[in-house]
């Protein structure tokens, strides 16, 4: 958490200390309120909560008149915390079923937005919970990405099941779910193809990977991976997947590399589903809950 908020504080600051020093003016004209707006904007807040924030601010200053610095930050903590939607429920669903069946944790985005990076990650944050962990990699298009999988499960210790270069991705992430089953796992994590280029070819395989799994049980998780330095261009492509598959987390990679925070704000809105980990960086420990008091803090600190 210490170093959620550092990286955070470090990448950040041009969102909340610009907010807090605009806010602190002695006299809000309407040039300073045009700064904030933009100041929201620029952080990929996105246009609807922006101009929500702003009435609410203009509203609370005028009521305060004369501001304290403390009095500007609480505000501004309270009102960008109603933003972020803190009452939303992110948990994961990691927790074998009665029936023996492990959870099962569908993992999809587009290439690139750190997919991969992540199911290694979140497998290493499981095995330190003491679950065992079975990795599918079901991007069979890319012999690459059966092997990058495969080096993070060696990092991790925990088995990767993987088919030949072009095998069914179906097949592969049943495979997974079966040696998980044998295995006793708690959790199977199963990487997949985010080719976006064929957007028809994407929906089939993901739609049938998720129906192959749902075979034994429903999946207890999708977690749709997004690049936080995308912006409203990875929204767009965020919103092609959640129209596949029923998304029930987001995973915001490279919150480490942008000053763009709001972008939790602007997917939460636009998917209607919880930002659930945050990605801080490519090492096998940056991967944190998104916990929306903390995350706040660090944007007002
Ligand atoms: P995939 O194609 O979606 O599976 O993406 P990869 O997992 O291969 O990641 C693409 C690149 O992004 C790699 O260089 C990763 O190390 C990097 N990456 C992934 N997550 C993060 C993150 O949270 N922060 C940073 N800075 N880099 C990341």
């Amino acid at each position: 958490l210490v170093r959620l908020r550092a990286r955070l504080s470090r990448s950040q600051t041009s969102l909340g200390r610009g907010l807090l020093a605009l806010l602190s003016r002695d006299s809000l004209d309407e040039d300073t309120w045009e700064e904030v707006e933009d100041t929201l904007l620029t952080a990929d807040v996105g246009v609807g909560p922006t101009q929500e924030l702003v009435e609410r601010l203009r509203t609370r200053v005028r009521v305060l008149g004369t501001r304290s610095p403390e009095q500007v930050r609480d505000l501004l903590r309270e009102e960008l915390l109603a933003l972020v939607a803190p009452e939303l429920d992110r948990t994961l669903a990691t927790t074998r079923h009665p029936d023996g069946r492990p959870a099962v944790v569908l993992v999809v985005g587009v290439n690139g937005t750190g997919k991969t990076t992540t199911v290694g990650k979140l497998a290493r944050v499981l095995v330190s919970e003491e679950k065992d962990v079975v990795l599918g990699a079901a991007d069979t298009f890319r012999a690459a990405a059966a092997e990058q999988l495969t080096t993070w499960g060696e990092r991790v210790g925990v088995p990767t099941v993987r088919g030949p270069e072009g095998a069914d991705p179906a097949s592969v992430a049943y495979d997974a779910l079966e040696q998980g089953t044998q295995l006793e796992a708690d959790v199977v994590l199963v990487d997949t193809a985010g080719r976006l280029q064929n957007k028809v070819g994407l929906m089939d395989e993901l739609g049938k990977v998720k129906r192959v799994l749902e075979r034994k049980g429903p999946v207890d998780e999708v977690l749709l991976v997004l690049d936080a330095t995308t912006g409203q261009n990875g929204l767009i492509q965020a919103r092609v997947f959640s129209e596949v598959v029923a998304v029930t987390g987001i995973v915001l990679t490279k919150l480490d590399g942008t000053a763009k925070g709001g972008i939790v704000v602007a997917v939460q809105r636009e998917l209607g589903v919880p930002v659930k980990l945050v990605g801080l960086g490519e090492g096998p420990d940056d991967l944190a809950p998104f916990e929306p008091a903390a995350f706040v803090d660090a944007l007002v600190e």
